[in-house]
């Protein structure tokens, strides 16, 4: 099968040809039709130093998809031949303490595929039956392949409660972008996103956030403390991982409000703990992943319901031989999510 690989351990990706991956007894074999790209993926691409110290090459790439079933295991029992759908890529032990304890999405042992072992921009995968999530008809393939960063969205949003409530999102990459429709469909009240960008600010506008900021401008906290009646927002989502960003968002929550961080940062981060979130009361929570599967379960819900709609948010669908144009507009900002059409391979 031709697949898109990290071959060595040095920057870029080359298309090689490689053996359909073998299948276990409870494993599942999914032949791959489009798959998103993640900002993980531009981080192997690119070979920084977090790919450097956690990618071990040869690895296949990819880590959101959907595609049909192709081949199942002798001991698969809810999965068929020809099923049409995505799956989990976060692949727990299911042994642990926290995998026992209904906390598999922060398994210790979790391996992930397209990281850990190989991944989805190939022709095939092959995935445990447990992390295979059937698709509705109703979801289109472009939504489907990117339910991934999707249930980063719906499980931050989730996780702070937003509604009835002010919600800032610090970072309108894709993720902060399709948390502004899913936090407008969990009732959130009031929606704020900030971000140095200012076209994903325009696309943030047009999928529904109230008010849009350019980071770091003077009098930014006070103009979005005028906007809450004084108080500060009740939530932050922070999904940029930017230090500016995560100390400026804190301080635009009010005291006694929740902040949810999804966004990670690439160093340590130096706060002022007791001004930004001690003496201010706030809950603030670590977001890992996707709850396995309640928000899978709750990501399905809202895309059914048609209250979120990602047209404005996959920029571009394009075959994975065009890869390296791929990677070039993510850089660039032009694109804001891209889907890869890998049916193109076979
Ligand atoms: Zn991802
Ligand atoms: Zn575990």
């Amino acid at each position: 099968m031709r697949a898109l690989c990290k071959v060595r351990s040095e920057p870029g990706l080359a298309m090689r040809d490689l053996p359909v991956p073998a299948i276990g007894p409870t494993d599942v074999l999914i032949r791959v039709e489009k798959a998103g790209i993640c900002g993980t993926d531009y981080h192997i691409y690119s070979w920084d130093h977090w790919a450097q110290a956690r990618v071990h090459p040869p690895l296949v790439v990819g880590h959101e998809f959907m595609g049909h079933v192709e081949k199942i295991g002798e001991a698969v029992r809810a999965v068929r031949v020809g099923d049409r759908v995505s799956a989990e890529g976060h692949i727990p032990d299911l042994t642990c303490l926290l995998c026992r304890t209904g906390q598999a999405h922060i398994c210790e042992r979790l391996k992930i595929i397209g990281i850990d072992r190989d991944g989805a921009f190939a022709e095939y995968i092959a995935m445990p039956e447990y992390n295979v999530w059937p698709l509705d008809s109703a979801i289109p393939d472009e939504f489907a392949a990117v339910f991934d960063p999707l249930g980063n969205a719906v499980h931050t949003v989730m996780a702070a409660g937003v509604s009835t409530r002010s919600v800032v999102i610090t970072g309108v990459g894709s993720i902060g972008l399709m948390a502004i429709p899913v936090a407008r469909a969990a009732g959130a009240a009031l929606v704020f996103a900030l971000d140095v960008n200012p076209a994903k600010l325009e696309l943030a506008q047009r999928l529904g956030a109230d008010r849009t900021f350019l980071a770091s401008q003077p009098g930014l906290v006070e103009e979005v403390r005028a906007l809450t009646n004084g108080d500060g927002v009740d939530v932050l989502l922070e999904m940029s991982g930017s230090a500016a960003a995560i100390d400026e968002g804190l301080q635009m929550v009010r005291n006694g409000g929740t902040a949810a961080l999804l966004g990670i940062p690439g160093d340590s981060v130096n706060l002022n703990l007791a001004e930004r979130i001690i003496f201010k009361g706030l809950t603030v929570l670590g977001v890992n992943g996707r709850l396995m599967f309640e928000t899978w379960y709750q990501t399905q819900a809202l895309v059914k319901s048609g209250r979120v709609d990602l047209r404005p948010i996959i920029t571009h669908v394009l075959p994975v031989a065009e890869y390296e144009r791929a990677f070039a507009l993510l850089h660039s900002g032009e694109a804001a999510k891209i889907v890869f059409d890998l049916s193109s391979l076979t």
